[in-house]
This record gives structure tokens, C-alpha cells and sequence, in this order.
């Protein structure tokens, strides 16, 4: 049974297909109030580092290639 090695309730998620911060590329970081974004170097991916997620969306809005989505929990729409 294949077994998921992440948590699948993280708000924010990033498409590894679509993120370019390999190519220098850090604008959901710098939007997010919260500092709640980083860059995985080794990766050349955005995370989210801390679920402290605010669901103010501009990671999302302002990414350049569509790599973010957040999750808004049911209860905030
Ligand atoms: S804004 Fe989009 S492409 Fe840029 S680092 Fe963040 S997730 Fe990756
Ligand atoms: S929705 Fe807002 S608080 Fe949450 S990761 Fe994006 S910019 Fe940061």
C-alpha cells in the first residue's frame, strides 16, 4: 500500500511541475505576510515552512506560473 509522505491538510501547496524558484523565481515568499513561504534550495521549490496560513491568497494570486493553491477551510468561505 503505497503510504503518503507528506501531510495532505496543508493550506497552501506548491506543483513542483509549475514552481521556477529553481530559476530565481521567490514572489510567493516575498508576498506572504506571514513569512509563512520558503525556498527548498536543495529542491528548487517553494514550501510552506509554518501552517500559519492567514488564507489572504496573494502567494496564490501573485504566483507567476499558477504553482500555489490554497486550500480555504470550508468554515472561512
Ligand atoms: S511564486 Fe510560484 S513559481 Fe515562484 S517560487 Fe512561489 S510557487 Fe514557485
Ligand atoms: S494565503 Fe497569505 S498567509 Fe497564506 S501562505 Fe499565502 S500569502 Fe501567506
Amino acid at each position: 500500500m503505497p503510504l503518503a509522505n507528506h501531510s495532505s491538510s496543508m493550506p497552501v501547496t506548491v506543483d513542483p511541475e509549475k514552481c521556477i524558484a529553481a530559476k530565481g523565481c521567490t514572489v510567493c515568499v516575498d508576498v506572504c505576510p506571514l513569512d509563512v513561504l520558503a525556498i527548498d534550495e536543495a529542491r528548487g521549490l517553494a514550501y510552506m515552512r509554518y501552517d500559519e496560513c492567514w488564507y489572504c491568497m496573494p502567494c496564490e494570486a501573485d504566483c507567476p506560473t499558477g504553482a500555489v493553491k490554497v486550500a480555504i477551510p470550508y468554515l472561512l468561505r
